[in-house]
């Protein structure tokens, strides 16, 4: 149990998403990335405008990515390749500083994870474009992180037995992924908490066990222990992160604690919590 300043808090651990968690959806970034998907769909396997789009869905459905499924089903991309395309040309100048969520994310005492399936640039100019700095955060759980298998430039050995030819992608909403951003926290995911915007990433998240939090989204999900609208809204949706106190019967404190268990109800929409 951590305690901090005499306040036991329930977690050790967030485990934090990038896109659309710590910043808002309305951006735009998660829609400009889509087109840039489908021109490099468009482009690689040599389909429609039109066609590119279902073939999006398509491959978002069955393999969790566009990136995953292009390897999966044989087609020669790196991922550098893939998203210097696809995240190289977002309008990042959308994205402002916001001194709020720094401040957010330095008040929360413990270890701080970052977990997303985004690759290392996207990931620097993002924060870059919110100002806060990568030290925020106590690790980088990325692309690159889930996945240097695809990375390993080693010459081929003939004396060794070689790769599979489609070798898979590592990214959430595999349990794989999750598995693996839990072994790399290093806590017992019953005492990490996972904040995430997809319905899809948080039920994964559920099932190693993680405690979850669905963030930019007022829907009631089963797999969700909380939700938030916005990641601004974390202190009052989930007190318990700073640390609760003790509860003692008989005294005034039972008074003052269903109080406050009140508001948190009033305010916010704890699921199952
Ligand atoms: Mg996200």
């Amino acid at each position: 149990m951590m305690e901090f300043g005499g306040l036991r808090s329930s977690f050790d651990c967030l485990l934090i998403d990038l896109d659309d968690t710590l910043y808002s959806s309305s951006l735009g970034i998660a829609q400009a990335c889509k087109r840039n998907i489908e021109e490099f769909l468009a482009a690689k396997c040599g389909v429609s405008a039109e066609k590119a789009c279902s073939l999006r869905v398509e491959l978002f459905r069955s393999y969790g990515s566009s990136l995953a499924g292009l390897i999966a089903l044989g087609y020669d991309v790196h991922p550098d390749e893939y998203h210097s395309f696809v995240h190289g040309l977002l309008p990042y100048e959308r994205i402002s500083p916001d001194p709020q969520l720094r401040e957010l994310l330095l008040s929360i005492p413990q270890a701080k994870i970052m977990f997303t399936n985004s690759d290392r640039k996207h990931v620097k100019r993002v924060l870059e474009g919110l100002g806060i700095e990568e030290e925020c955060f106590d690790r980088i759980v990325c692309f690159e992180t889930l996945n240097p298998h695809l990375f390993d430039t080693k010459e081929e050995s003939s004396t060794l037995p070689r790769p599979p030819a489609t070798p898979e992608v590592i990214l959430k909403p595999s349990i794989t992924a999750v598995e693996t951003a839990v072994r790399l926290a290093g806590f017992d995911p019953r005492r990490a908490l996972f904040l995430d915007d997809s319905e899809r990433n948080i039920a994964a998240g559920k099932a190693v066990g993680l405690r979850t939090a669905l963030v930019g989204k007022r829907v009631k999900t089963k797999a969700a222990d909380y939700s938030l609208e916005s990641i601004m809204n974390l202190s009052q949706a989930i007190p318990e992160i700073w640390g609760e106190k003790e509860k003692k019967k008989g005294t005034l404190d039972d008074g003052l604690a269903v109080r406050s268990e009140l508001d948190s109800v009033r305010s916010t929409t704890p699921i199952e919590a």
